[in-house]
């Protein structure tokens, strides 16, 4: 199968979950919604459940989630909740929510009372100190917390042996997605061990420049200049930034990478962008402008 021919399998499924999730409960399979960031599905697929990440939704219009939503959240998470609330992801068995940002926080439980006794709601806090042995403890027994809940939902113990597959499974799989993703997703492969959860918590831990998470040397513009690189290494000649509207952590830290940017001599364009986007045209001639600016050099 050709490479195109994958993704626009991809860009089908992300299209229509309502379809994707029927496909997986005929199958008799259970399934566990995961938001954004750095939910270990690793945990779910151990339970021999589905993992499907929610990710908001291109086609759907904020209404429902007015009602538990302040008008700064992105839409991301919005959009997200709507698909809860409107029954897109009515067959869920449950739903992992992280709490990384300053919008996932008070999402968290904005989910969990819209959700009420319908689905189970799993909450996943993660340690801003994540590298020394007391953020290593926070972020195991954060997992062992969502290891005990998924037990409930599919009804069995997860032994440290599923763990471990399911480890071998995604460091497999994120080796061969590891070439085209961005660095926010892209953690470094856990090794097996007998700690399982320990495992997955060192590589949460060794996650870097990541804009969500905290860098002891931030001051030195590290993620800023990695991305510079980045950009210089793919002989690509400037760069286009897609900002989502209402994040904070892309928002903030904007002057910094604009400045690492500058220092490199890598023209750039900000592209302000959320997901009830519907009229382009302002950023096509942008685009195009910025591309005749290109041309030129
Ligand atoms: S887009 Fe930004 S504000 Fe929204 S969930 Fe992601 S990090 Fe949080």
């Amino acid at each position: 199968m050709s490479f195109d021919s994958i993704l626009n399998d991809l860009m089908k499924i992300s299209q229509t979950p309502k379809a994707q999730l029927a496909k997986y409960k005929a199958e008799g399979k259970k399934v566990i919604g995961v938001l954004p960031y750095y939910a270990q599905e690793e945990l779910v697929y151990a339970a021999g459940m589905v993992p499907m990440g929610i990710w908001g939704s291109n086609t759907k219009t904020i209404s429902r989630a007015r009602e538990y939503c302040a008008t700064f959240y992105c839409t991301i998470a919005q959009l997200a909740l709507e698909m809860l609330l409107d029954g897109t992801m009515d067959q869920l068995d449950g739903i992992i929510t992280p709490t990384i940002c300053d919008t996932l926080r008070p999402m968290s439980q904005n989910f969990r009372v819209a959700m009420g006794d319908k689905l189970p709601v799993i909450f996943l806090a993660h340690p801003q100190n994540r590298f020394d042995a007391n953020g290593l403890t926070f972020t195991v027994s954060q997992y062992a917390h969502i290891k005990a809940e998924l037990e409930k939902i599919s009804g069995q113990p997860i032994t440290d042996e599923a763990v471990q597959n399911a480890i071998k499974v995604y460091n497999k799989s994120r080796a061969a997605a590891g070439s085209w993703r961005w660095p926010r997703n892209m953690p470094t492969p856990s090794p097996p061990s007998a700690a399982p959860l320990l495992a997955l918590a060192k590589q949460f831990a060794a996650i870097d420049y990541d804009v969500l998470l905290y860098d002891p040397a931030s001051a030195k513009n590290r993620r800023g200049e990695f991305v510079a690189q980045m950009v210089k290494d793919s002989g690509a000649q400037g760069l286009v930034l897609l900002m989502q509207q209402f994040c904070d952590p892309e928002e903030m830290e904007y002057p910094y990478l604009k400045k690492a940017l500058d220092d490199a001599g890598i023209p750039h364009i900000k592209i302000g962008v959320d997901q009830q986007m519907r009229d382009f045209g302002q950023a096509r001639t942008a685009l195009q402008a910025f591309a005749d600016v290109l041309a030129l050099q």
